[in-house]
């Protein structure tokens, strides 16, 4: 029997690869927030990032998959890979309270330079009245209400989280000069990424 509301929360993102980051910030919000359940959605056509150097859906979905099989709270959602065409959080978010009931919770969660494209998302207009997100602080990226639509001030919680300087741009540049990701990655995740030979192009 799921709780009455469910508490949701969604972190979107292209997870090319999923690392460290992602998971602590992931992981503290859900227990501030005290959240039932933490769904990663890995994009399919990410519709703010280049096509190159992206691995293939059903590779960031395993890796997402590998990284979050030791939390028990933690899942994670095809809806985006499934979809034809961008996607879209509006989309997303809709399609995810026809599976978790119409009266559930749904926390969308960003880091702090996400948050800021917020407004510029298409069909950002009724977002608001969707879900509550959360903002968590990101090195190197200011987080204020200032850098964020007015239209967003009501239903925004800005998260300070334990900072980890990683993201994903790094890891691909780590790999493609033959650097260690050790400790960035899940373990696991590390060796999917030799084993499949992802990211080793110029
Ligand atoms: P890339 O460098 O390819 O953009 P990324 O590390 O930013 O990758 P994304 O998949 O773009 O990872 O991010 C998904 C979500 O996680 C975004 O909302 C992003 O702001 C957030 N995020 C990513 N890394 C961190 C981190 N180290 N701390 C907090 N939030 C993060
Ligand atoms: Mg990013």
């Amino acid at each position: 029997m799921k709780k009455d509301p469910f508490k949701l929360g969604i972190m979107g993102g292209t997870f090319n690869p999923i690392h460290h980051g992602h998971l602590a910030a992931a992981e503290f919000v859900r227990e501030e927030f005290k959240l039932d359940e933490i769904l990663f959605v890995p994009s399919g056509k990410p519709p703010h990032k280049h096509k190159s150097d992206i691995a293939s859906p059903e590779h960031r979905w395993t890796m997402t998959l590998l990284a979050t099989g030791t939390n028990k709270c933690f899942s994670v959602s095809s809806v985006e890979i499934d979809r034809r065409g961008k996607s879209y959080t509006g989309d997303t978010i809709l399609e995810l309270k026809e599976i978790y009931g119409a009266r559930s919770d749904c926390y969308f969660i960003t880091g702090a330079d996400a948050i800021a494209e917020i407004s510029t998302w298409h069909k950002s207009g009724n977002l608001s009245e969707l879900a509550k997100f959360i903002a968590v602080s990101r090195p190197g990226y200011k987080l204020d209400m200032s850098k964020i639509d007015s239209r967003f001030h009501r239903c925004t919680y800005l998260v300070e989280v334990p900072a980890l300087a990683i993201s994903s741009t790094e890891i691909r540049e780590r790999i493609r000069r033959g650097k260690t990701i050790k400790y960035l990655v899940p373990e696991i995740v590390e060796k999917y990424i030799y084993k499949n030979k992802l990211y080793q192009g110029v």
